[in-house]
């Protein structure tokens, strides 16, 4: 183990009611710290730029997903263990990801690291961009608040002397970098109005963060002029009811209904299939982003939750991920359970693929349950999916109109 601290893992185990932990026997496979092994995530060699080009990065082994590393991020793996493999981001920060993410660089290849220089904020009429000049393709995060983009890099120190932006910008209002470790710097944007959408990319060696100006909202009409992706949830699997109805059929027709309902209202409406062929979950958000989304809501009926009695827990469920998104998943939620009327158990943030695209805000609805009968009823009736996709136009129209103030 070298000069790394002891860390025990948790085994858990639950039956029914009952649950044991045990201890599990920790065993780091330490790679050689003299001659660290310089790695780069996955190199992407059809340089898709996708924001789907990812590797996901998480605290512990198998953890919650916290980073996210496009191909080509270039890292200090320090330690194995199973499948993860332990990447030195800086000398405060690890990160866990999957082996299979993981090329080996040439032995002696430096490790990455060096100066930021001076950055450059770019502003365009739908965005704008910031150009990160660096070293290499250093691992970074984007850390967002409701009125905050923060860069943060990993590995390297900060001769930020200057930045440079239009002062007049009317949604950029400042700009300020800190370097807050000895090898971390971070760069942050304050905005004018709520985070609405970002991207990365990687230009020669500078990092480019594009990040979206909020549309204009009129609202009295707020759907008015707005591009809506609907995405009717599966195929591949989907869920089956006891009397036998597939999910992907209930929910293509919940998604051609609300279709219908936000064209009325003035949207712009495109959904992700419109048959019963199946679609990967990246080309559906990629879908999205193709087309600059407004919104993307991706329609679902509930089965088994893990570990929950479904005849005692079931009703309206949302999920999101980014934090800009939990206006939209609160709204979608109270718009269904009026709709539906069965029991509220409320939004959550969920690490789904469907909600994590970074360039616009998104949630998943559950509405319903397709393993009580009466729910399932419900969604083979076309009053019930109309009563579904009322839920769905009335939700994302409600948030549109929260974020017109
Ligand atoms: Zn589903």
């Amino acid at each position: 183990m070298g000069d790394e601290p002891l860390c025990d893992a948790i085994v858990e185990v639950i039956v029914g009611t009952d649950t044991a932990r045990a201890v599990w026997p920790l065993v780091l496979d330490t790679l050689d710290r003299a001659h660290p092994a310089v790695i780069v995530l996955n190199d992407d060699t059809a340089h898709t730029g996708k924001s789907d080009s990812l590797t996901v990065g998480k605290a512990v082994p198998y953890g919650t997903y916290n980073w996210f590393f496009p191909l080509g991020t270039i890292a200090v793996a320090t330690a194995r263990w199973g499948s993860q493999t332990r990447l030195q981001l800086s000398r405060g920060a690890v990160a866990w990801v999957n082996n299979a993410d993981v090329v080996a660089l040439a032995p002696g290849t430096p490790p990455p690291g060096g100066i930021v220089e001076s950055v450059r904020l770019v502003p365009g009429p739908r965005s704008l961009v910031l150009r990160v000049p660096l070293p290499t393709h250093v691992p970074f995060k984007v850390e967002e608040e409701e009125k905050n983009l923060t860069l943060r890099l990993y590995g390297v120190a900060s001769d930020v002397n200057w930045m440079q932006y239009g002062g007049t910008d009317p949604y950029v209002t400042r700009m300020s970098y800190a370097q807050p470790a000895a090898d971390e710097v971070t760069l942050t944007l304050a905005l004018a109005g709520p985070v609405w959408g970002y991207r990365t990319r990687w230009s020669g060696r500078d990092l480019l963060l594009e990040i979206r100006r909020p549309p204009v909202i009129d609202p009295r009409r707020p759907l008015a002029g707005r591009t809506i992706v609907i995405d009717p949830g599966h195929p591949p699997v989907g869920a089956h009811g006891p009397s036998g109805l597939w999910e992907p059929v209930a929910t293509l027709a919940v998604a051609q209904q609300a279709k219908a309902l936000l064209e009325r209202a003035g949207a712009t409406v495109l959904l992700t299939r419109t048959d019963s062929n199946p679609v990967d979950l990246f080309p559906r958000t990629r879908f999205a982003e193709e087309h600059d989304a407004d919104v993307l809501v991706s329609i679902h009926a509930n089965a088994l939750p893990d570990g929950v009695n479904p005849f005692t827990n079931n009703g309206t469920s949302v999920y999101y991920f980014h934090p800009r998104s939990a206006a939209l998943a609160r709204a979608l939620d109270r718009a269904l359970v009026v709709e539906l009327g069965v029991r509220d158990l409320g939004m959550g943030r969920g690490d789904y693929a469907l909600v994590r695209n970074p360039w616009f805000p998104s949630a998943l609805t559950e509405g319903m349950f397709m393993m009580i009968p009466e729910q399932e009823a419900m969604l083979a009736s076309p009053e019930g999916r109309l009563r579904y996709a009322r839920g769905v136009a009335r939700g994302i129209e409600e948030f549109l109109r929260g974020m017109a103030r």
